[in-house]
């Protein structure tokens, strides 16, 4: 194997910071970081890691609208533009113009769910991936937000991947996880240390909100606890999923409608919802 193929092999369970760190060395100006940005904890987290590690590196923030992002009370693309110009930088908006998330249910006449999640594939990930091709830096890091221990289903990805897709006519992207092995509370201790504010969604630290993940406003991972909490603080997403579910025929959740779900009172094990963030 070539020097500049071992660069992009997979390290044996390492984060990829050192593997990063050669890349920079070997390519300057020819790499870019990608920060994939929702305004979620893990990746302001991650972005301001990136910014400690890497503070002369060609970043770019990037932020992808589903058309159905939080929007009170501060939406979060102006949450993540906040978030990156903190750091001196500007936030890019992408999104699919030919949908959005409510368009793509109601066309299709289903939700998306685990097994078939055309929301992050055709409203996260599609219309990153065109932003990273039109890139003039041939090399990327492209970083997302993901960590161990949101579940045993993260903790199985691979922190430090080639992304065969997007590697090609002479560009190379590596998908990297950089906060792959820390937990939820280094992610808070950070944000505490650094005085860095919490989306007001949020239920951590005194953010008033109601939500532990950061997702669109009605999200299919959303659990009973998640959708109770929602339509408690915003009906109007609430209301929107489900006049579609009686419009199209097909429910959010497997079986049961979100009124359905609203007439039982959630598990208390399932009081706070899930943690893991659900995109990508
Ligand atoms: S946040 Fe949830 S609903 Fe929105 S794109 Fe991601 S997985 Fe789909």
């Amino acid at each position: 194997m070539s020097n500049q193929l071992a660069l992009f092999s997979e390290p044996a369970g390492a984060p990829g910071l050192d593997q990063a760190r050669d890349l920079v060395a070997r390519y300057g100006s020819a790499l870019a970081i990608v920060v994939n940005m929702s305004g979620g904890k893990d990746s302001v987290r991650m972005l301001g890691y990136l910014r400690e590690q890497f503070p002369n590196v060609r970043m770019y923030v990037v932020y992808a609208d589903t058309g159905f992002e939080h929007v009170r009370p501060v939406s979060a693309e102006t949450w993540s533009r906040e978030r990156a110009a903190a750091y001196g930088l500007p936030l890019h908006v992408v999104r699919n113009p030919n949908t959005t998330f409510l368009s793509m249910v109601e066309r299709r006449g289903m939700f998306p769910d685990s097994k078939n999640r055309q929301c992050t594939s055709d409203l996260k990930r599609g219309p990153v991936e065109v932003f990273i091709r039109s890139l003039p830096e041939k090399v990327v890091l492209n970083c997302i937000g993901i960590r161990a221990a949101e579940s045993p289903k993260r903790a199985q990805k691979e922190p430090w991947k080639l992304n065969a897709r997007l590697s090609k006519a002479g560009r190379r992207v590596v998908d990297w996880m950089p906060i792959f092995r820390e937990s939820l509370a280094d992610v808070l201790a950070w944000h505490k240390s650094t005085g860095t504010p919490f989306h007001p969604v949020y239920v951590y630290a005194g953010a008033g909100g109601y939500l532990k993940r950061f997702s669109c406003r009605v999200c299919i991972f959303s659990t009973a606890a998640d959708l109770h909490a929602i339509h408690a603080n915003d009906r109007e997403a609430f209301d929107l999923v489900a006049e579609l579910e009686q419009r199209i025929g097909f429910t959010l959740k497997s079986g049961k409608s979100l009124f359905q779900i609203l007439g039982q009172a959630p598990a208390s094990a399932d009081q706070y919802g899930s943690e893991e963030s659900p995109c990508f």
